[in-house]
């Protein structure tokens, strides 16, 4: 079994056929998958889709660095009101993105703090987004002086920020990047080994070779176990067994939802 640690399929992109694209997903072994939460205007139709689907979504709360603008403070709020409601599995995604834009960089670092503080206190795992801001995330988390628990997703670094990463008790999220011709991250993968993966599509984004360019779902996950399987010379088995493995003691999976609640 397959677990996709980041999938946004409960946004719009797959309103016309989501239940074929689940169903593809199983079919493929895919069998759990987590939602990270983006921001207020999705929320909803996430956790309706975690409540249809209890056995095979998994949410988590939190609010995307590149949905902070001047009300952000609302959003915080916003947010507050469903940690006290919701079943959720981990925080995020959440983090720094100076890629698109750099006008809120300093409401960014505020509203990642606070969502570090939620997962500590709540003792729960991160879903950290970085682009082009690898250096502040590590800056802040040092800062934060404790050993968090988590994933980076898309992970975006070298062997050494790897390493760094795992040293700080995060997991590296690995998707279909890995499977483009010109990534570094099959370098990445190859020196660091399977031991600290988890498989992620951010989907609807990045699909991995051959659907390169397409929506990405699901059951493409297998595409990505079997290129990392390629890169280190071992059985795809393998890195699903691992990666699974990770995943679910990381967002503590083998706890039925039932009991939990
Ligand atoms: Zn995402």
């Amino acid at each position: 079994m397959f677990i996709d640690t980041h999938s946004h399929i409960y946004a719009e992109e797959f309103d016309n056929d989501r239940q074929e694209v689940i169903q593809g997903a199983l079919t493929a072994n895919v069998r759990q998958i987590i939602l990270p939460d983006i921001d207020s205007t999705t929320r909803q139709a996430m956790l309706s889709l975690a409540q249809t689907h209890p056995d095979i979504m998994y949410p988590t709360l939190g609010i995307h660095p590149t949905s902070i603008n001047e009300s952000y403070k609302t959003e915080i709020q916003l947010l507050e009101k469903r940690l006290d409601q919701e079943t959720i599995y981990g925080i995020g995604e959440c983090g720094i993105d100076l890629y698109w834009d750099k006008t809120f960089y300093k409401e960014q670092i505020i509203v990642f703090e606070w969502q570090l503080n939620i997962a500590r206190e709540m003792d729960l795992p991160i879903i950290i987004h970085s682009r082009d801001s690898l250096v502040e995330i590590f800056t802040i988390l040092k800062r934060q002086h404790y050993n968090m628990k988590g994933i980076l997703h898309c992970f975006p670094g070298t062997e050494e920020d790897a390493r760094r990463a795992i040293d700080l008790g995060f997991l590296l999220g690995i998707g279909g990047v890995v499977t483009f011709k010109k990534s570094s991250m099959a370098e990445v993968v190859k020196k660091v080994g399977v031991e600290y993966l988890v498989l992620e599509t951010d989907s609807p984004y990045l699909a991995p070779v051959p659907y390169r360019g397409k929506r990405n779902e699901s059951s493409y996950i297998p595409c990505i176990a079997t290129k990392i399987a390629e890169i280190l010379g071992v059985d795809t088995k393998k890195v699903e067994e691992i990666t699974t493995n990770n995943a679910m003691n990381l967002f503590n999976l083998h706890v039925s939802r039932a009991n939990r609640s």
